[in-house]
C-alpha cells in the first residue's frame, strides 16, 4: 500500500510519516521546495520506502496535478494534512481561507483526474475549529460532538485571524464532503476527517524547534520561556497529544468503520494555567524562574469558560487510550529544554 501525505514537513505530518514507515507502508510526501524535501529525506536516513514530490503552494489552482500525474497510479491512500496554520496576517482570504479550500479542492481533483482507480481512502486533517466557532467555545452548556459544525460564514469568520483560521478549516472540510457527494460516480475513495483539538507533544525531530516553531507548540514554548510574574493568555479548549493524532491518521484508513466518519480528537479540556502548573511541578530547573499565574485555578476556569466535547463515537472507533495532558506537557517541555541546553 502506498500513502500520499501532503504537507509532509509539518509538525503533525512528520509523526504520521514516521508511523507509516514503521508500519511498513510506502510513503510519498509533498513539500514546498527542493531544499525542504532534501532535508526531510536526510532526517529519515533516505529510507527507501519514502519519496517526495514538490507542491509549492496549495493555493494555486491545479497545485497537485503534476505530482499526481507522475505518481497517481501508485497511490492507494491520501492523507491531506497541508493547510496554513498561523495568525500573522490581515488578508484572511489570501493567506488562510483560499489556500485551505483550494488545497483540498485541488488534491481531490488530482485524484479524480489521475488516480480515480487506485485511491481507495482519503483522510483530510480538519480541526475542532470546523466543529465549533471560536466564540462558541466558551458557552458552558454547549455540547460539541462529531456532528457539530462551526456556524461562522465566509464573511463572519473574517473578523480576526483566529476566527478566519477556524473558518478555513470549516470550509476546507466542507469542500471535501461536498466533492465526494458530487463525484460519487467518478471516484472510488471513502472519506474520513480528523478533527483534533489543540495539538501538543514533542517534535519528531528536535531540530524542528530551531527552525521556527509550529503554532500550537509555540503556545508551550512561550510558557517555558515566561518570566516570573509574567502574564500569559489563558488559551483553553480540547487537547490531544500529537502522537495520538498521528495514530488516528493510520486507523482512519485502516479501519473500514471509519469511512464516512469525522474523528473528534480530544483527550480532555486544558488551559494554559494547567500547563504552567505542570511546568512548575515537574521541572525543578523552571521553578522560581517562570510565571506561576494562579496555581490550581485551571479547572474552575474551564468550568465557567468552556463548552463540553463528547467524542465517545470517536473513542469507540479508534479503540486506544489517549495520552494524558501532564505527560504530554512534560515530554513537550523536556525536549524544549534539551534543545535550549544544546545551544
Ligand atoms: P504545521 O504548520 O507544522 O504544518 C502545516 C503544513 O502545511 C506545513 O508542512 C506547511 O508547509 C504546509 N502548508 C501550509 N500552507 C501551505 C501552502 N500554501 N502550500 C503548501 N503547503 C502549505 O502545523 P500542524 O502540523 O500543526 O498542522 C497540520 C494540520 O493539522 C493542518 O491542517 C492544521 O490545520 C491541522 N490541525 C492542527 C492543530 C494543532 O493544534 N497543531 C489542531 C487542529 C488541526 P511549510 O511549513 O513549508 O509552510
Amino acid at each position: 500500500t502506498t500513502v500520499f501525505v501532503s504537507g509532509a514537513t509539518g509538525f503533525i505530518a512528520l509523526h504520521v510519516l514516521d508511523d507509516l514507515l514503521k508500519a511498513g507502508y510506502k510513503v510519498i510526501g509533498s513539500g514546498r521546495s527542493q531544499k525542504k524535501i532534501d532535508a526531510l529525506l536526510k532526517k529519515f536516513n533516505n529510507n527507501p520506502n519514502l519519496s517526495m514530490e514538490i507542491v509549492e503552494d496549495i493555493a494555486a489552482p491545479g497545485a497537485f496535478d503534476e505530482a499526481f500525474q507522475k505518481r497517481g497510479k501508485e497511490i492507494n491512500v491520501v492523507l491531506h494534512i497541508a493547510s496554513p496554520v498561523h495568525f500573522q496576517t490581515t488578508d484572511f482570504e489570501k493567506d488562510l481561507l483560499t489556500p485551505a479550500v483550494n488545497g483540498t479542492k485541488s488534491i481531490l481533483e488530482a485524484i479524480k483526474k489521475y488516480a480515480a482507480d487506485t485511491v481507495e481512502k482519503v483522510v483530510v486533517t480538519s480541526s475542532v475549529a470546523a466543529l465549533v466557532a471560536p466564540v462558541d467555545m466558551s458557552i458552558t452548556n454547549l455540547v460539541v460532538n462529531e456532528e457539530s459544525w462551526n456556524r461562522d460564514t465566509w464573511e463572519s469568520c473574517q473578523a480576526t485571524a483566529v476566527f478566519a483560521y477556524a473558518g478555513s478549516k470549516k470550509f476546507a472540510e466542507k469542500t471535501a464532503w461536498d466533492f465526494l457527494k458530487e463525484n460519487q460516480s467518478s471516484v472510488k475513495f471513502t472519506l474520513t476527517t480528523i478533527n483534533p483539538g489543540f495539538v501538543f507533544g514533542p517534535q519528531l525531530f528536535a531540530d524542528s524547534l530551531k527552525d521556527g516553531i509550529n503554532a500550537s507548540s509555540g503556545i508551550i514554548t512561550k510558557l517555558v520561556h515566561s518570566k516570573v510574574g509574567g502574564r500569559f493568555y489563558n488559551y483553553s479548549g480540547p487537547f490531544i497529544d500529537v502522537r495520538d493524532v498521528s495514530k488516528a491518521h493510520l486507523i482512519a484508513f485502516e479501519n473500514p468503520e471509519c469511512a464516512g466518519k469525522r474523528l473528534l480528537l480530544c483527550e480532555d479540556l486544558f488551559c494554559c494555567q494547567q500547563a504552567v502548573d505542570v511546568l512548575n511541578e515537574e521541572f525543578p530547573q523552571l521553578k522560581g524562574k517562570i510565571t506561576v499565574g494562579e496555581p490550581g485555578s485551571g479547572s474552575s476556569f474551564l468550568k465557567t469558560n468552556s463548552c463540553t466535547f463528547d467524542n465517545s463515537i470517536t473513542k469507540n472507533l479508534l479503540g486506544f487510550k489517549f495520552l494524558d495532558f501532564r505527560n504530554c506537557i512534560v515530554d513537550t517541555a523536556s525536549q524544549m529544554l534539551e534543545v535550549q541546553n544544546e545551544t
